[in-house]
């Protein structure tokens, strides 16, 4: 069957289907007995399955964006709950040729794949892929890209929009596929170390400018907020306070993690629009700058 690709927000109809589809970081396949399993990441955490009639829920938790992916595609219906290992090894009852004679299957070695991120050689059912780089990494890389990526917060005409990512993967706070409008600012991001301990990341971006730089206490996931100026701010953009042009709103995750280094920045050709309603508007650049220092 040819896989569907669908948005995790739509996926769920795919699998009520038991459809064979693809979304973002999910997917669902049947396997060589007919059982219909679906995936968060990769084969090592299958979250749904319907075999012999009925359908199987994994109990067990794996990580933030799989318990998102675990409530988006939960099939309708009685789940009977069982853990990761349990799923894994469900099979459809096939009814089988009598053939005596015949040999037992062996099964077949796993493959093993070097991972693209740390070049470990990892079994290729542990490898998962990355949409935004093409890699395909192992749990152990893949957890470092997801637990403190940088964030761009995106506004525009009151309203916003979020990606987070890391070294190998970009995504958006559905799980989604990071959208056209990152792709297109998106150059590069490399971690800068100061010393043997001490580092930042810091991102690229093209056709954007700096307006205002520096650190930051806390992350935006987090209660805290920046200060002074830039909380009052901040705040005025997330309660869709309108700005006469985009603007972007970057916050990356430093050695310390009390610390963010933080970038306010907007497209060069808006640059003096943009600080002229700064200015007008009682959010000084001068008074954002000393916010951020
Ligand atoms: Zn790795």
């Amino acid at each position: 069957m040819k896989k569907i690709r669908v948005s995790n927000k739509d996926a769920r109809f795919a699998v009520n289907g038991q459809r064979e589809f693809k979304g973002s970081h999910t997917f669902a396949e049947i396997d060589e007995s007919g059982a219909y399993k679906v995936y968060s990441y990769g084969y090592h955490f299958p979250i749904y399955a319907f075999v012999n009639g009925k359908w199987y829920a994994n109990k067990d938790k794996y990580s933030v964006s799989t318990s998102k992916h675990q409530s988006q595609l939960r099939p309708e219906g009685n789940l009977i709950l069982v853990s990761t290992q349990e799923i894994k090894d469900l099979k459809n009852k096939k009814v089988k040729h009598l053939d005596q004679d015949a040999k037992p299957e062996k099964p077949a070695e796993p493959v093993k794949v070097k991972c693209d991120g740390c070049d470990e050689e990892v079994s290729e059912d542990d490898l998962q892929y990355c949409e935004w780089s093409g890699k395909r990494i192992c749990n152990g890389c893949a957890e470092v890209d997801r637990e403190r990526p940088s964030v761009l917060v995106k506004y525009e005409d009151g309203a916003k929009e979020v990606v987070k990512f890391g070294e190998y993967d970009a995504w958006t706070e559905d799980g989604d596929s990071a959208p056209d409008w990152f792709k297109d600012v998106y150059e590069a991001r490399t971690y800068v170390r100061s010393d043997a301990w001490r580092g930042h990341y810091e991102t690229k971006f093209k056709g954007l400018e700096t307006i205002v730089d520096g650190w930051v206490t806390g992350y935006p996931d987090d209660s805290q907020k920046p200060e002074k100026k830039a909380i009052e701010f901040h705040e005025y953009l997330n309660k869709g306070g309108k700005i006469p042009v985009t603007l972007y709103w970057l916050f990356e995750p430093t050695s310390n993690v009390f610390s963010t280094a933080s970038e306010i920045l907007c497209r060069t050709e808006d640059k003096e629009e943009l600080i002229a309603w700064l200015n007008s508007n009682g959010f000084t650049v001068e008074d954002l700058q000393s916010a951020f220092n």
